[in-house]
Parts: C-alpha cells; sequence; structure tokens
C-alpha cells in the first residue's frame, strides 16, 4: 500500500476504489473537504495508472477562434465583444483556412475552432467553414518543421475538425431554424467530427445565474451531448471551478456528467477549467491555488469512473503544475494551441502555445511515457519513457 494511504483518514475510500466500487456523492464531497493531498494524489494515480498504465498524452493542435462577437453577457467572460468594441475581430473563411494550412506544416491533426454567438453571421458561414477546411485533407502535405527525435509524422494526418461549444450548437439550430438533431446531421455532414466540451461551467442552476445568466441550462447542455452521441459522435466536457461555487455543487457537476456518460459512453475525458478572474464581472480576486486545482483533478478522477481519461489543462494550470497533475490523476496535457485567446483575455500567464519537444519533456520528467494523441485520445505515436534519473540528476 502507498505509504501516503497508510495512515490516511482516506484510507477506506482508497479501499473501496480497489475494491472496484463506485464512490458515492457524499465519498466525493469527503474527498474535497479532506487536506491530505497526498493520499488523494495516491488514490487518484491508482486509478488512473489502472486505467492509462504509466503514459501521459497531448496532442499537436491549433485553436481557432472565428470571432468574439456574442449576443450574450456571461459574467465570468472576458473574451466576447460588441460590435461597437474596439478589439472585437471576425474571420472570414479564407482567412480561417490559411491559418489552418500554416499549423498543418507544424503536424496538428486536430483543428479547435470556436467563438461567439455572432449577431449576424449565417447558418452558411459555418458549413462553409467547415467543408473548406475538410478540403485541406486532400491537399499535398507539407513536410513537417523539427520534430522530437525526428520521430515520423504520424500515419494519420486526417485533419479533425473540433468545432463549437453546446451553446453555439444551439444558436446555429436557431440559425438554421432546424432541430437539435438535423442541425448536427448537417453539421456531421459538412465535416464536423467531433464537439468541443466548453460551456459547462457549473450546472447548479443557482450559481449558473450568477456566473453565465442567459446561457443554456444544465439540460440544454447535457442534451446537446448527448444527441452528438446517439449521432455516433464523441466529445469532451469541462468544468469551471475556483469561482462562486461550492464544493457540493462541483460534485453535483460532476455527478450529472457521469450520469450522462453512464447513458451515452460518448465523452473521451473531462477537461476541468481553472477559472481566471481578470476583466469580468466576478467578483473572485485571484484564481485557484495550485491545492485547490489538484484536489479538482484528483478527485474527478476518482469520481469519474467511467470517463476513461483526465486533462490537465496547461492553459488555466501553467505547464509546471499540468506537468505535477499527471501524478494527482491526470493522463493529459492538452496540446501545442499556438494561439489562445479566451484564457489568455482573462488573465491566464501561461504562454500562448507549447511545442512538442517541451511537451514531451514534462511529460518524461514526471515519469510518464509521453505518447502523441489524436482528438479521441488514441495513441499516433508513442515515444521513449521517463529519463533515467541520473540523466534527469545532472541538469
Ligand atoms: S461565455 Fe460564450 S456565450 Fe457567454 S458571453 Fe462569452 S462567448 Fe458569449
Amino acid at each position: 500500500m502507498n505509504f501516503f494511504i497508510q495512515r490516511s483518514e482516506l484510507r477506506d475510500l482508497y479501499e473501496k476504489v480497489v475494491a472496484g466500487e463506485r464512490i458515492s456523492d457524499a465519498d466525493a464531497l469527503r474527498l474535497f473537504e479532506s487536506k491530505d493531498l497526498n493520499a488523494l494524489g495516491a488514490i487518484a494515480d491508482f486509478v488512473n495508472q489502472r486505467k492509462n498504465s504509466r503514459r501521459a498524452s497531448y496532442i499537436i493542435n491549433r485553436y481557432i477562434n472565428y470571432s468574439n462577437y456574442c449576443i450574450l453577457s456571461c459574467q465570468f467572460c472576458s473574451f466576447a465583444r460588441k460590435k461597437r468594441d474596439a478589439d472585437g475581430f471576425e474571420l472570414t473563411v479564407p482567412q480561417i483556412v490559411e491559418k489552418a494550412r500554416e499549423a498543418l506544416k507544424l503536424g496538428i491533426t486536430e483543428l479547435h475552432i470556436v467563438g461567439g454567438l455572432h449577431p449576424s453571421l449565417p447558418f452558411s458561414y459555418y458549413l462553409e467553414m467547415l467543408s473548406a477546411l475538410k478540403a485541406l485533407e486532400t491537399e499535398p502535405q507539407p513536410a513537417l518543421a523539427s520534430s522530437p527525435e525526428n520521430a515520423p509524422r504520424p500515419a494519420s494526418t486526417k485533419l479533425h475538425l473540433k468545432c463549437f461549444t453546446a451553446i453555439e450548437i444551439l444558436h446555429l439550430a436557431w440559425l438554421a431554424k432546424k432541430t437539435l438533431v438535423e442541425t448536427l446531421t448537417e453539421l456531421k455532414a459538412a465535416g464536423l467530427d467531433s464537439l468541443t466540451g466548453g460551456g459547462a461551467e457549473i450546472f447548479r442552476k443557482e450559481v449558473r445565474s450568477k456566473i453565465a445568466k442567459g446561457k443554456e441550462s444544465a439540460e440544454e447542455y447535457l442534451e446537446v451531448h448527448r444527441q452528438w452521441h446517439r449521432l455516433g459522435g464523441r466529445s469532451t466536457c469541462t468544468m469551471l471551478y475556483g469561482h462562486v461555487e461550492s464544493l457540493a455543487d462541483r460534485v453535483d457537476h460532476l455527478r450529472q456528467l457521469r450520469e450522462l456518460q453512464d447513458e451515452t459512453h460518448g465523452f473521451t475525458a473531462l477537461i476541468p477549467l481553472a477559472y481566471q478572474p481578470e476583466d469580468n464581472e466576478i467578483p473572485i480576486i485571484h484564481p485557484p491555488t495550485g491545492f485547490d486545482s489538484l484536489r479538482t483533478l484528483a478527485v474527478s478522477r476518482i469520481y469519474l469512473d467511467n470517463f476513461p481519461h483526465l486533462t490537465a489543462y496547461w492553459v488555466g494550470l501553467g505547464m509546471k503544475l499540468a506537468q505535477v497533475a499527471l501524478n494527482y490523476g491526470a493522463d493529459d496535457i492538452h496540446g501545442t494551441i499556438i494561439e489562445e485567446h479566451i484564457f489568455h483575455m482573462a488573465g491566464a500567464t501561461s504562454p500562448q502555445l507549447q511545442t512538442e519537444a517541451d511537451m514531451v519533456k514534462a511529460i518524461r520528467e514526471a515519469g510518464r511515457t509521453p505518447v502523441q494523441r489524436n482528438t479521441f485520445y488514441e495513441p499516433l505515436k508513442e515515444l521513449a519513457g521517463s529519463q533515467p534519473a541520473d540523466e534527469a540528476d545532472q541538469r
């Protein structure tokens, strides 16, 4: 038994997890309230290694925000702008395609595309964007810029289009004057490969009205993902933590995700998002602490026994904490990203991008085996494992 668990107040929950029993909401709250972070991490690491062994993944991807104009004004949001604002923007389809074409030279396998709820762009703009990006798959692929250890480009060069949050999908259905299922079907036919998990925030109604009044309800968020999963699609999901919610609200949020996953098995991963406090209307001064982020990742890993993966999102955590999180239940540190607006407009101090070499190094130092993954967390390329201790010690 792990040294940290032997005398821990959480030992009974460790034994429950080892026996393969599902932990209850009350158990999850107890885990959240515990100050025994080492034991909590050890339990989460046990769960993670049982699912993913000692592999930790990353993806080579690019973010594109097609516009930050939005008809809503969620209180926590630092990204949205109105047409009158000088720093609002919107991209044409050719501009988006050019950004994607440039990123293909870096070996990306995924485009992650979201925006605000634009006041006037027609539904045809979104279909055209998807089709134009999909057409890039048929262009001759450029030679790759440098890659760690001269690893070859993965066999799959499919450009996966991971686009739109649940609220954007509802907005597009309204624009198209179609049902949710009809809208998702049409987007899929145009090239949509999977949905992003953004917009979940915290599901509890009372919290939602304080941070994202006017946004879709929890039921609507879950219904978009449910219908997408029923169409054979997969998606990630998120939880925005560290603002006005309670620990019980976090458990309630995780419970609703676990229930939908029991029903559809369509989620690939949870991506907990550390709240960033700048330039918005929420009266919180500091982002979540390292302690809070690690315990949130760890409890998520233990509670979501039906989720295959858990991502430590370096944009919100910083790469240093994301690296540590690989020993607190996370098995993924997300991607290269290249250009990020949403967190940085809210005060994130992390860089705009990570190189593949930096992510591989971070994973190895954490004692894990780096794996480049695709959007579905399937391995594309496995690199040699962690560095020998003496090599790491010489630095
Ligand atoms: S969170 Fe999304 S829906 Fe809300 S204001 Fe920001 S961009 Fe608009």
